[in-house]
């Protein structure tokens, strides 16, 4: 149930407010929009009673909320969110380009190709030091060292970060390295995990797990968001399906839906959902039209090198062609 607070309302009414829910044992949190204070009222096992809150002084109106992912949701928040990172903002009709390698395999590598995609217009650089790979022979990242390159990244290029953390324990290191922490697909119901974004100060980019639906992984947002942790960016990075002319199935619906149910941004991973060089650039063109918040690619300076996901990684030009393509479709919607 959402609470929506008389514009002139003082905050001694807002109080009020929370006190009677809290009363009552329920969790109270207040959300701030616009010109008027609405409070969400969560942890009610069952139906509230509205008439317990519709007498009180300063209260306009008390809106049942039908989802079952509450802070999340446009219900109780109708304005779009914008998640700040540095002076970078995400979503409300900004378009954000997150790009870069999928693993940093060493400064001169990162640094090369994170130097190549700011020039073409990437506004964040993203690579992962801690990797989830379906084979353990497979490269598993620089760990710490790798997050140190990024730091340096971020000093040189003064470009923010974007990079995964992959478990509970390593989270206190990731937090301090980077900008933005991505949860990536194999951990969106890493349930653990969740609780500790909620408690982290810094955005978090959460992918759409595989196999997951929208309400699951719009629920896996709010455990972030219920922690504390406003700061989501959602991120579709396609679907396990039975194909096999792309490694994934991009689900571009997901973009209108998601901005429907949610005010949270969400953006477009087109690498991990193509898994070939040859889709990425009409998917993302794509993504731009459908109205995602941005996108997020995989370029290495030399892919045919890569020491992971180097045949999805777009070549150094072909990342200046889709910088290009976004920014006239971004200008026509
Ligand atoms: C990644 O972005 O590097 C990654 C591993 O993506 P996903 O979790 O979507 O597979
Ligand atoms: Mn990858």
């Amino acid at each position: 149930m959402l609470i929506v607070m008389e514009q002139k309302a003082t905050s001694k009414e807002i109080e009020a407010v929370v006190s009677a829910i809290e009363n009552r044992g329920y969790t109270a949190r207040p959300i701030p929009g616009g010109d008027r204070v609405s409070i969400g009222v969560l942890h009610n096992k069952g139906a509230v009673d509205a008439s317990l809150f519709l007498g009180l002084p300063g209260v306009k109106e008390v809106i049942p909320v039908t989802r079952p992912y509450k802070l999340v949701s446009r219900e109780f928040k109708p304005e779009d969110s914008v998640i700040r990172v540095g002076d970078i903002a995400i979503g409300k009709g900004n378009f954000t380009m997150i790009a870069g390698p999928c693993a940093i395999e060493s400064e001169d590598q990162a640094m090369t190709t994170a130097q190549i995609v700011k020039e073409a217009g990437a506004q964040l650089f993203r690579g992962g030091a801690f990797k989830p790979r379906t084979s353990p022979y497979s490269f598993q990242g620089l760990g710490e060292e790798g997050l140190k390159i990024l730091a340096k990244i971020r000093r040189e290029t003064g470009m923010p970060v974007v990079t995964e953390v992959m478990d509970y324990e390593n989270f206190d290191l990731v937090e301090e390295y980077a900008d933005v922490i991505q949860i990536g697909t194999r951990n969106m119901q890493n349930f653990s995990l969740l609780r500790r974004a909620g408690k982290a100060k810094k955005p978090v980019l959460l992918k759409r797990g595989m196999a997951a639906t929208i309400d699951e992984w719009l629920m896996a947002a709010e455990y972030i968001l219920e922690g504390g942790n406003t700061q989501v960016i959602l991120c579709e990075r396609g679907v396990r399906t039975f194909v096999h002319h792309s490694r994934n199935t991009l689900d571009l619906s997901a973009v209108p839906f998601v901005h429907n149910e949610s005010h949270l941004p969400v953006i477009i991973d087109p690498s991990h959902a193509a898994g070939r060089r040859d889709q990425v650039i009409p998917l993302s063109r794509a993504a731009v039209a459908v109205g995602a918040d941005g996108l997020m690619v995989e370029v290495h300076h030399s892919p045919d090198d890569a020491l992971s996901d180097g045949g999805q990684s777009l070549y150094p030009e072909q990342f200046k062609q889709l910088c290009e393509n976004a920014r006239s479709i971004f200008g026509l919607i």
